[in-house]
């Protein structure tokens, strides 16, 4: 579905992102793991066009869409976008938040959003939060609500910014589940994380950052159980 291939990305004559490369395939979920500051959000932000690459190119579905020329609402519509600040708006009832883009971008006609997006509620147990409005919601009710608003423009990957770390850990739990559900529907993700359990379990591949560059990367098994790196590890050891 994706394919990154010498990707750099300069803040400043800084280098954040130092030739990337990164494979993502059909139902794959990818983990980006790393300290803070080597590039883990950079690199998804450079995936949803928020920052232009410096060198190197990103494919979606085979499409070059760090070409300049590129539609940037056309590559946008197929990707479904968390992050840790949910960014819900807040004068609009969770329905209105979900249906949104489906109706604006999409063109989806009001009723068939409405179905869609009642859906996706009652498929992630939030049916009854229909009419409520953020503020109404506690913060991991409210990050279920933006996980769902990503899915329901039937995006082809999702890439998911932190999406627990904004959470109470008794909340963390139930947006944890969603992920697990998406992987289960055979959703293709890029994600980062810092609950390595969870990374662990969910990951089919886990990709060490370090300064920038992807300094290691495989399946989860084997990044967590013999990593060859001694950065991974000494990264590992301080974070489990
Ligand atoms: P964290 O785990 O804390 O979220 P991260 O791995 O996501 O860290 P990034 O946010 O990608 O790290 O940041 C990588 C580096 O790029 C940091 O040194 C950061 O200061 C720098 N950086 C990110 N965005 C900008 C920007 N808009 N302007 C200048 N520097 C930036
Ligand atoms: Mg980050």
């Amino acid at each position: 579905i994706l394919t990154i291939d010498g990707v750099w990305k300069n803040f400043r004559g800084h280098s954040v992102l130092r030739g990337i490369d990164l494979e993502v395939h059909p139902h794959e979920v990818v983990s980006l793991i790393g300290a803070s500051g080597s590039g883990k959000s950079t690199l998804l932000r450079c995936v949803n066009l928020l920052e232009t690459v410096d060198d190197g190119t990103i494919r979606l579905d085979g499409e070059d869409i760090t070409d300049p020329r590129v539609n940037v609402d056309d590559v946008r519509k197929r990707l479904g976008i968390a992050f840790q600040a949910f960014n819900l708006f807040p004068h609009m009832t969770v329905l209105d938040n979900i249906t949104l883009a489906p109706r604006r971008v999409h063109k989806v006609a009001k009723k068939q959003a409405e179905e869609q997006a009642h859906d996706l509620l009652v498929r992630f147990g939030l049916a009854d939060k229909a009419r409520a409005y953020p503020d109404q919601l506690s913060g991991g009710q409210q990050q279920r609500v933006a996980i769902i608003r990503a899915l329901a423009t039937q995006p082809r990957l999702m890439l998911l910014d932190e999406v627990t770390s904004a959470l109470d850990p008794e909340l963390v739990v139930e947006v944890l589940e969603i992920i697990r559900e998406l992987k289960e529907s055979g959703m293709t993700m890029i994600l980062t994380t810092h609950e390595m359990g969870f990374c662990r379990e969910i990951s089919d591949t886990v990709c060490f950052l370090d300064g920038g560059v992807l300094l290691e990367k495989g399946p989860a098994e084997k990044i967590f159980t013999e990593p060859e790196h001694a950065r991974t590890r000494e990264f590992l050891r301080s974070v489990l």
